[in-house]
């Protein structure tokens, strides 16, 4: 269904859909827009809708109060819960319970969940309000500069529920929007209009009302109320109220400010216009961006003709303009930005290159390269310290992760720094080569070198930001996350969910189960089962069905599949006989070990890196596991061994595991969305599983009584995978113990061939290097010495060609390469005329030296002969015509080729010769 014949549909019967108490009740009537034939509600008769208006509260705000973010929440909270509404903390800006979202994009997602394609509402409280942070990243470019866009901003979120308990319906809702509207913030009633909308989204749609003032939208009352598609849809059951109201714009209306950045960021931006020293110019600003931000509308116009357009309305030239303008620009760009990147970093997420980190790195680089620009000295982790003083009265839990974040800051600074002057040597050859920079090219030196094109418009590169670069930017990097598909398995639709046994009772190992279907002679279904599937990481349990190898457990939905082998008597498995199987015990206690041992290290991790760090993905198999944690560079051995250290004083604690199932609010309210270790769980309830003091985490595993049963964690290896990715290789119990024997065994082995005592073996490998270093010394002190002596004998031994020059060659398997290079050299000064070729045997196969004397130059260069000789001998060579060198493997080509190798020089020279004729 297209967006327009829903507004015909519901604009066609606007009494039921449109017409709430409150319109009727105070006077305001239904009109028509004469520019774009838009519906809209106010007092007053108006030609046309707010579109089309100018934001004339600039200068002159249209309320008794003046409000700036944080009074205007104070205000609105009051309201709100006077009125009967829960106020809720904020949901983390880290997406983490939709597999759809890397960042919260509106309030109301705080409260939706995915199930099976569906998105299905779960509201904590009703009605209820909520100050949300949502990050968006698909407007980078107009940040700072319009005087309202965003990448982080706060929607108040007043969401209901109408059909529970508590929940009322558009009439209640404009009603108390209204009230916020003219008692909280003195706005006269006859200054809102209320234009009418749909709304449509995730398989259900409503219509929707929008507020305004003076031109500026200040929110959206969206009511949902049917689900389905085009021709097939049905009213909902439990109709949702969803209003978002944009806090910074609340705000601004009240203060009337030049834009709505200064009257958000408490006196951060005062703080940074007085440390740059920038010249304030209020008037001139606020008839600037009166200007801009009426004239701004996303079809019209790009920032930069806007530009040209206003400098000739304020009469002064592009350049006046923008020496005025840009500073401040700046200011409100990087206040935006590092405000995103404090609730990005606080709520766990971290940039890097890829996923929603991609983001954050896209705008902290920004934010650096424009303090760059401008000769800033500020870093980004003070202009943090002063959005969590003026904000922590709002958002307490900011103050907690201060440290962390003012870590992650500067590390990914001074990276920045850190390639600046690949950057610069980039940049200046861009100059240099005087070559027209495309949108494509300023993507990929961003992609490849990080290099922002606000560093090369500092470097004089560029004049301009092409203003689609950060749009295509982040198209490349959908912020989408691609959701998984389930393989599909029509046939099991039908079946009846599996009973799981190995959640009733872990212990389980031998059972009697019926067979409900059988497929392809391959896959069986049980109305019970013991066998745990392939699942969040943990590998599928193995054992037998009626004798017959189980080799894959897999689970579709709510039906588990059992992989056999091919029976070879195909009358046991018919559907409806019992059988009796059984779970191989050996392989399940181990990875139920090596699963509660990947959550007791990812808090030992956490604990011992920092709040970044989270479960980006792990693998639990019988003899091995991995956990990938999210953390911002390699770990050093100290890091690993603090890590293992702490988990394993955990095995020793002995401490006890327990397993809850919760309704999914309840859990996400009381453990907060740290349980969303290992993604999201697609149900409405929740398998808790708390290790107690230390780990708690929403898990469908199996997992030990008792951290004690695991023995002990080793770390085996650690690398880092992926920018901000992190991997810890680890085994545990009986598998570590044997990697520990295995390893005590090459220990031994090295001992013995060394001749030490297993206790002495570092000091025997020590003396043994430096014996082998003597050795060598001596070696090459003695060549030294005796080079000469070999030159002059290689020399009278060398053999007179016809062509004038001389030729020495010769095999060795004994006295190795360094011997022939340093004896080679002597040779040829020793005998200008001399051709000195040596082949050298290695454990590769065969080293070819060649050089060639300054006269035998003249006619034959070494590099030709090193690629000829190593082409007979099957590999490759070349040099230049003093030195050559080469290698190939054909051992047995050796002497046929030494035999031959005086033809091979005459025929090489003779060729040169007609050459050079
Ligand atoms: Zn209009
Ligand atoms: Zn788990």
């Amino acid at each position: 269904m297209q967006k327009q014949d829903l507004i015909n549909l519901f604009s066609s019967n606007s009494d039921k859909y449109y017409r709430v108490s409150l319109f009727d009740r105070n006077g305001f009537k239904r009109q028509s827009c004469t520019i774009c034939r838009k519906f809209f509600w106010s007092i007053n008769d108006r030609r046309f809708c707010p579109d089309h208006e100018n934001y004339s509260f600039i200068g002159n705000p249209p309320t008794s109060k003046r409000l700036d973010f944080i009074s205007a929440w104070n205000e609105i909270k009051e309201y709100f819960s006077d009125n009967n509404h829960t106020i809720i903390r904020r949901y983390p800006v880290v997406c983490r319970w939709r597999d759809d979202l890397y960042f919260t994009i509106a309030s109301i997602v705080d409260f939706q969940r995915l199930m099976r394609g569906k998105v299905v509402f779960e509201l904590p409280a009703n009605p209820l309000v909520v100050p949300q942070i949502c990050l968006r990243f698909n407007d980078i470019e107009n940040v700072g500069l319009t005087g309202r866009h965003y990448t982080g901003f706060c929607m108040i979120g007043q969401t209901c529920d109408a059909d529970a308990h508590g929940g009322y319906w558009k009439d209640r809702c404009i009603e108390l929007d209204y009230g916020m509207l003219t008692n909280k913030l003195g706005i006269k009633a006859d200054e809102i209009t209320f234009v009418e909308d749909v709304w449509m989204g995730a398989g259900a749609f409503g219509c929707s009302l929008e507020y305004y003032v003076r031109g500026l939208e200040l929110g959206n009352a969206v009511f949902t109320e049917f689900e389905g598609s085009e021709g097939n849809y049905h009213a909902m059951n439990n109709k949702i109220i969803d209003m978002g109201a944009g806090l910074e714009r609340l705000s601004w209306i009240t203060m009337g400010t030049p834009t709505s950045y200064d009257c958000n960021f408490g006196n951060v931006i005062k703080k940074l216009i007085e440390s740059v020293g920038v010249e304030e110019n209020s008037e001139f600003l606020s008839k600037y961006f009166g200007i801009l931000s009426s004239k701004y509308t996303d079809y019209e116009f790009d920032i930069k003709s806007l530009k040209n357009i206003l400098a000739r309305e304020l009469k002064v030239s592009t350049e006046e303009l923008s020496k005025i303008v840009s500073p401040y620009e700046a200011i409100y760009t990087v206040a935006d930005h590092t405000r995103t990147l404090l609730f990005a970093i606080s709520d766990g997420s971290l940039p890097s290159n890829v996923g929603g980190g991609h983001n954050l790195r896209v705008i902290l680089r920004r934010a650096l390269s424009i303090l760059d620009r401008l000769g800033w000295n500020i870093a980004l982790e003070d202009i943090v310290d002063m959005h969590i003083d003026y904000l922590k009265s709002m958002y307490p839990e900011l103050q907690e992760h201060q440290d962390d974040v003012r870590t992650i800051l500067q590390i990914e600074s001074s990276r920045y720094v850190g390639s600046r002057e690949r950057m610069d040597s980039i940049a200046k050859s861009l100059i240099k080569g005087n070559k027209t920079i495309t949108v494509e090219d300023l993507i990929r030196m961003y992609e490849s070198d990080g290099i922002t094109p606000d560093f090369l418009m500092e470097m004089g590169t560029i004049d301009s930001i092409p203003s689609a670069f950060y749009t295509k930017l982040a198209e490349l990097h959908n912020s989408q996350k691609t959701v998984q598909e389930f393989k599909a398995f029509e046939l099991v639709d039908k079946v009846r969910p599996t009973k799981l046994l190995y959640y009733e009772d872990e212990s389980i190992r031998e059972f009697n189960a019926r067979i409900l279907k059988v497929i392809d002679n391959h896959y069986v279904i049980l109305d019970q089962t013991a066998f745990y599937p392939r699942g969040g990481g943990q590998e599928p349990d193995g054992g037998e069905i009626e004798g017959v190898r189980v080799t894959d457990v897999l689970k579709h939905i709510d039906v588990v599949i059992h992989k056999i082998d091919f029976p070879h008597d195909k009358e046991i498995f018919v559907e409806g006989r019992q059988v009796r199987a059984a779970v191989n015990d050996r392989r399940r206690s181990s990875i139920t070990k090596h699963h509660s041992a990947t959550h007791i290290l990812n808090s030992s991790a956490r604990n011992n890196l920092g709040s970044w760090v989270w479960q980006n993905s792990a693998f639990k198999d019988e003899n091995y596991a991995r956990l990938d944690i999210t953390h911002h560079s390699a770990l050093t051995r100290e890091e690993i061994e603090r890590i293992e250290k702490t988990a394993n004083d955990v095995v020793r604690k002995n401490l006890p595991l327990t397993i809850k199932i919760y309704e999914r609010g309840e859990a996400e309210q009381k453990y907060s969305f740290r349980i969303y270790q290992g993604g999201v769980v697609p149900s409405s309830n929740v398998r808790i599983v708390n290790i107690e003091g230390w780990d708690i985490e929403a898990c469908g595993g199996t997992h030990v009584g008792k951290t004690g049963e695991i023995g002990l964690i080793k770390i085996v290896k650690s690398e880092r995978i992926q920018d901000g990715v992190i991997r810890l290789e680890f085994v545990v119990g009986d598998s570590a113990i044997r990697l520990i024997q295995t390893q005590e065994n090459y220990l031994n082995k090295i001992a013995n061939v060394l001749g030490s005592s297993k206790e002495k073996v570092t000091e025997s490998l020590e003396k043994y290097i430096e014996d082998s270093d003597a050795t060598k010394r001596r070696f090459r002190a003695l060549l030294k010495k005796t080079s000469n002596i070999i030159a002059d004998k290689i020399a009278h031994n060398a053999k007179n060609l016809s062509t004038g020059i001389r030729l020495y060659s010769t095999q060795d398997d004994v006295l190795g390469e360094e011997y022939f290079i340093a004896v080679g050299e002597r040779s040829i000064e020793a005998d200008p005329l001399l051709i000195f070729i040596a082949l050298v045997m290695n454990n590769n196969g065969i080293r070819v030296i060649v050089f060639v004397g300054s006269q035998a130059q003249k006619t034959i260069g070494a590099g030709r002969i090193a690629k000829e000789i190593s082409a007979q001998l099957g590999g490759s060579g070349g040099g230049n015509d003093r030195f050559g060198q080469g290698g190939g493997k054909l051992v047995d080509s050796i002497d046929k080729c030494l035999k031959n190798i005086e033809d091979t020089i005459i025929n090489m020279s003779s060729k040169n010769d007609k050459k050079e004729k």
